[in-house]
């Protein structure tokens, strides 16, 4: 279903309704069309496919279920001229960003400087498959601060705080009317301030339309990345054996919460060779201030394999990388990044009575997220790891986002990025006009 905002002033959801995630939008205005980034929906991926077994082969799958839209002009395996003028990648998260593999390539997309190098420096690391593929995409980056032209519209992409660095909302100048996409964001991270410009500006442009996520208006809480190291320093300075953790690999501002924790109780962080690869193509951006993979208080650890990458190769000659049989020697000094792929080397490492294990991402949120948890645990019993659940959301809370909503006042809102539009619409009635989006299948 289309909704009209104006004459001539059009957007349809092909994603990110009632769901989380999936993010498909189509703005239209007059003879320009943009779609407002165009990421994986996962809850419908997952209703038909379950990795590694029953995987789709290519897109004729995808497409059959609906988990991508039939759109024509689109996709780089349909051979009609392209029917959008270009996509605008709100961040890297893969419900935001993974279905611009299958884009045809004379599409341009816009993102900003880190979304694009954590974009190639992932097709680099990741097993290659259809879904994976970004060869040949044409990026243009962007960065705070700039503006651009797409066709009759002026866009305005301004940073927000979230999970992943390089996280912008958008402020769309249109012929009828300014469109205002947040994208995912928060106020509770470390670069709160960041957001408050996005809103400021939001505010400014009197905006006809806000696009908005609602991850959080049902399952809400009160916390932030400074209380997540109080937390963390907590854990790690009450246990005297060995820490491992594991939070998402490219959520840097939660590195640096684990970095610093570690350097406070002399301890290295041991990261994966993925994370050290990724943060070594991210060095360059000076905003992001890494710290240097030194070999001292920032080491890379390698899990046993039996056929390197090039990627890994290269890696290896150039640091000093740890293995099983190292941390095994130096527990009482580190704390290691240990994701479910790392479980395998507790059997070599044997973690010493008094060791523990923080997790620090969301809790599942479904079945088969249950069931991987569970694996988890059943892991964790077995070494005699307690686990802590510490964290933080990526996505802002309900009040929040209430009187950030009325300090924008758009005339019309639009829920995206939740379950529970309805909640969403009823909490904020006295906000402005709330429309809750239907989605478009075919
Ligand atoms: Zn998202
Ligand atoms: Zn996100």
């Amino acid at each position: 279903m289309k909704s009209s905002v104006g004459n001539g002033l059009k957007l349809t959801f092909y994603g990110g309704v009632n769901e989380i995630g999936g993010n498909k939008i189509l703005l239209e205005d007059a003879d320009t069309r943009v779609l407002l980034d165009f990421g994986m929906s996962f809850s419908e991926r997952r209703r038909f496919y379950h990795e590694p077994y029953l995987s789709p082969r290519d897109e004729k799958g995808l497409l059959e279920f609906g988990i991508l839209p039939a759109f024509k002009g689109v996709y780089r395996f349909d051979l009609s001229s392209p029917a959008v003028d270009a996509v605008l990648l709100s961040h890297s998260h893969s419900d935001h960003a993974s279905c611009v593999c299958f884009l045809n390539r004379e599409i341009p997309v816009y993102c900003g400087e880190t979304t694009a190098s954590l974009l190639r420096s992932l097709n680099e690391v990741r097993a290659r498959s259809f879904e994976t593929d970004i060869d040949g995409l044409q990026i243009r980056a962007f960065r705070t601060g700039d503006r651009f032209k797409v066709g009759s519209l002026e866009i305005e992409p301004i940073h927000v705080d979230h999970s992943v660095p390089g996280a912008y909302g958008f402020i769309i100048h249109a012929s009828e009317g300014t469109v205002v996409y947040t994208g995912d964001f928060r106020i509770h991270g470390v670069k709160a301030q960041m957001t408050h410009e996005f809103v400021e500006e939001a505010e400014r442009a009197d905006p006809a339309v806000m696009i908005c996520e609602g991850t959080n208006i049902s399952g809400a809480d009160v916390s932030s990345e400074d209380e997540v190291k109080t937390k963390l320093d907590k854990v790690v300075k009450g246990t005297d054996r060995l820490v491992l953790a594991d939070f998402s690999y490219a959520d840097i501002d939660r590195f640096r919460t684990f970095y610093e924790v570690a350097q406070k109780n002399k301890r290295c962080l041991a990261i994966s060779m993925r994370q050290a690869y990724i943060f070594d193509r991210l060095r360059h951006e000076e905003d992001l201030d890494l710290p240097e993979i030194d070999g001292e208080s920032l080491v890379v650890f390698q899990r046993s394999r039996k056929k390197l990458h090039k990627w890994e190769d290269e890696l290896r000659n150039r640091f000093n990388v740890k293995e099983s049989k190292d941390i095994k020697n130096m527990q009482e000094s580190v704390l290691m990044v240990c994701s479910l792929f790392d479980l395998r080397e507790l059997i070599e490492i044997r973690p010493k009575s008094g060791s523990s294990y923080i997790h620090s991402s969301s809790e599942p949120v479904n079945e088969e997220g249950e069931i991987e948890f569970t694996r988890l645990l059943n892991w964790l019993d077995h070494f005699g790891l307690p686990m802590y659940q510490i964290h933080c959301s990526g996505h802002i809370m309900p009040n929040e986002l209430k009187s950030i909503m009325a300090e924008v006042n758009a005339k019309k809102i639009y829920p995206i990025h939740t379950e529970h539009p309805e909640l969403f619409a009823k909490f904020m009635a006295n906000c402005g006009e709330i429309e809750l989006p239907r989605k478009q299948d075919r």
